[in-house]
């Protein structure tokens, strides 16, 4: 990958070609006919879609509904019907937690994992707050990954739900899914099967159809894309099993004074005026990621994951400690760390402050895992993407040995 080439694709690198941003877990950066997209909306034919009979209004419909065929297209969905555009991962699901509210019954249990981000933990705790069922959350093994035997020993024949994610937003883990998917099926065919593929769709090639999920969410703006734009996939009939969150505008067939009938799914789940020129301009993310191979992109992420482990090996032994699974073959963007005892906070506060690198510390939306499973308060977090190399793997070396002079 020509990485000078690329970083032109983004103006905040021509204006500030310091930067080192290795936070492109929490959002990835916007390259060029993205923000062209949003601006040519705005620009040149704004206004509201599905419900103007004039021409702005019939071609941002038209746009809207080209990036809805561009993202089924993504993730190799059976049709666009599949694609609900909601305002992020969180909100898709939400919506499909909320949606199957009446679905669920106090004899039914819910699974999730250890290793999910509180988008994927906290709407499932609720659900099984709210209706009773059994709230059941998988362990993890030491070294990050999931043991699928374990995984299944929680899948019995009142789960109803799993809700999983693909790439931990933490350990980098990329879980099986396909071959989690295959064995629940056989054990309980009946369980809904919801992937969170929020850190999969811009490392990862995502096949829902090979996959055999019922449901998965991921959001745009980590994929090149503008924030605010979420996807929800669903199997046509698991959709239509969603009762809406939202009611109101556009998603109606006919409304009463007593009663409301609804439009058929994609719509029924899109109520209001929706992220037009964000949803647009999803269809450049989408052009931009495919204008590289997964394969090549993967290729480029493991060198770079390779290089940073060793570095941190190299520089700094056991003072710093990284956690998730050891072989890169098994992990993909994030890599997070400890840093001896100083606080994630002040480790990226320093790197900021000298060396203009851009990092995540916290718990990263993640507190089961990290205060039951990794035994600690925070991390520190470095992300990759198609913009970075090793240089900027250098930098954060010589600014961690800035952290390390200060800190003492
Ligand atoms: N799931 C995972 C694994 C994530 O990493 C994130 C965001 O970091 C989310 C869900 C939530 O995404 P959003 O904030 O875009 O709704």
């Amino acid at each position: 990958m020509n990485i000078a080439k690329i970083k032109q694709d983004y103006d905040i690198f021509v204006r500030d070609d310091t930067l080192v941003y290795l936070d492109s877990c929490a959002t990835s950066l916007t390259p060029r006919p993205v923000v062209a997209k949003i601006l040519e909306y705005y620009n040149s034919y704004n206004a509201n879609v599905a419900r103007g009979a004039y021409r702005n209004s019939t071609k941002a419909t038209r746009e809207y509904e080209l990036s809805r065929k561009s993202v089924a297209n993504f993730i190799y969905a059976d049709s666009s019907d599949e694609i609900v555009f909601t305002s992020g991962t969180t909100a898709s699901l939400n919506t499909i937690a909320y949606g199957l509210l009446n679905s669920i019954k106090k004899t039914h249990n819910i699974v999730t994992t250890a290793m999910e981000h509180h988008a994927n933990f906290v709407p499932w705790q609720q659900l099984s707050i709210k209706t009773g069922a059994e709230f059941r959350v998988a362990p993890i093994e030491k070294d990050g990954t999931i043991n699928i035997d374990k995984l299944l020993g929680n899948i019995d024949e009142n789960t109803k739900i799993l809700a999983l994610t693909f790439v931990s937003n933490v350990l980098g883990t990329i879980n099986p899914i396909a071959e989690i998917i295959q064995k629940v099926r056989k054990k309980n065919p009946n369980t809904l099967v919801i992937i969170d593929a929020a850190q999969a769709v811009s490392h990862l090639l995502v096949d829902v159809q090979k996959l055999d999920c019922d449901y998965l969410a991921f959001s745009m703006h980590k994929l090149f894309g503008p924030t605010g734009v979420g996807i929800l996939y669903g199997k046509k009939e698991k959709l239509e099993l969603l009762e809406p969150l939202f009611t109101g505008g556009e998603m109606i067939e006919e409304v009463t004074d007593t009663c409301t009938t609804f439009r058929e799914v994609p719509q029924k789940l899109e109520a209001g005026t929706p992220n037009i020129a964000g949803v647009t301009a999803s269809r450049e993310a989408i052009d931009y990621i495919n204008s590289f191979l997964f394969r090549e992109i993967r290729m480029h992420e493991k060198e770079l994951m390779q290089y940073c482990i060793d570095s941190f090996q190299k520089e700094f032994g056991n003072a710093l400690k990284i956690y998730g699974p050891k072989d890169i073959n098994k992990r993909s963007g994030a890599i997070s760390f400890t840093f001896k005892n100083h606080h994630p906070h002040d480790i990226a506060t320093i790197l900021d402050d000298k060396m203009n690198i851009a990092i995540r510390a916290g718990q990263h939306c993640a507190m089961p895992l990290h205060t039951d499973v990794l035994g600690v308060n925070a991390t520190a977090r470095v992300s990759f993407s198609v913009y970075n190399e090793k240089k900027d793997i250098d930098k954060l070396i010589e600014g961690l040995k800035e952290v390390e002079k200060i800190l003492l």
